[in-house]
């Protein structure tokens, strides 16, 4: 079974998107920190062309720093502009406002010198389901608005578009239809979990093997095969049934762990991975 999008919905959604971005200055594309390139739409530009635009690497709490710092090297060498964020804590948020200030400022210093009054910078909040858009909106909308409050005279303007824009990458490589599904983007029940599953085994095995052994108690090593390291976990956690592996459960258990966080701060997408697949295209 394949993971399926449905071009219907996206180009409703792209429509949409079209539409808004006529209204905003500057758009903000949130990804998730643990999939900076999986989750980041990247037929976005074409469609948002000359707007300002800044790559909010969100839920920054849950990766794991060292890896999500080399994506967003990846895409600043590309000529983006990348922002860490906590939206769930607020953290962070602050830089986002700069940044945009910052991208603004030519534009805001060229209605000045023709005598326009500068208005409250409008933007639009772009990225796949479940990276955190609605929170992200309203823990900005919020600090707006606790900022002018108390100041006379200042009119309490909604400077963001509170509907998020939901657009998914076309992706046509499963692996990235799978970190979605992990992430929490893709709805389970249009998902091949098992695969997703042993997907996410794949990854640990190569990249965070520790985080997987002590976990579970077990002590696998990155040369064993997954659906072995899966038998592994079901022969820890569950009874047999019938004499076979709870395989249902233990699919479920594994899902479940890597989205409440107990393996610990995990980054899925691989910067050597990209790499190598980038040599093995040249060759
Ligand atoms: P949306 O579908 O993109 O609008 O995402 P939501 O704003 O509904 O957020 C999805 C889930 O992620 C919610 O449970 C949020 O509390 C959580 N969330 C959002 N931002 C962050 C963050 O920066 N860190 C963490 N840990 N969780 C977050």
């Amino acid at each position: 079974m394949v993971i399926q999008w449905f071009p219907g919905h996206m180009a409703k959604a792209t429509r949409e998107v079209k539409e808004k971005l006529k209204l905003v200055d500057i758009v903000f594309e949130l990804v998730d920190a643990r999939c900076p390139l999986s989750s980041h739409n990247m037929y976005l530009d074409e469609v948002v062309k000359d707007k300002k635009k800044i790559i909010i690497f969100n839920k920054i709490d849950l990766c794991d720093r060292a890896e999500t710092a080399k994506w967003k090297n990846y895409f600043e060498n590309k000529g983006y502009t990348v922002v860490y964020t906590d939206a769930k804590n607020s953290n962070n948020l602050n830089k986002v406002i700069d940044k945009a200030k910052e991208e603004l400022a030519e534009k805001i210093a060229r209605q000045v010198a023709k005598g326009i009054k500068p208005r409250a910078i409008r933007s639009m909040v772009i990225g796949v389901p479940n990276v955190g858009k609605s929170t992200f909106i309203n823990k900005l909308i919020k600090k707006n608005v606790a900022n002018t409050a108390n100041k006379p005279g200042v009119t309490k303007k909604q400077q963001l578009l509170d509907t998020p824009g939901i657009l998914m990458p076309k992706f046509d490589n499963q692996e990235i239809g799978k970190k979605l599904s992990l992430i929490g983007s893709i709805k389970d029940d249009i998902t091949p979990l098992d695969d997703v599953s042993l997907y996410l085994i794949e990854l640990l095995k190569e990249n965070y093997l520790e985080n997987l052994n002590n976990l579970y108690k077990i002590n696998v090593n990155s040369d064993d095969e997954n659906v072995f390291i899966m038998e592994k976990v079901a022969e820890k956690r569950f009874k047999k049934i019938g004499g076979d592996y709870d395989y249902d459960s233990t699919i479920k258990l594994l899902i479940q762990d890597f989205r409440t966080q107990k393996f610990g701060l995990i980054t899925l997408d691989n910067y050597n991975d990209l790499l190598e697949n980038e040599e093995q295209n040249e060759n």
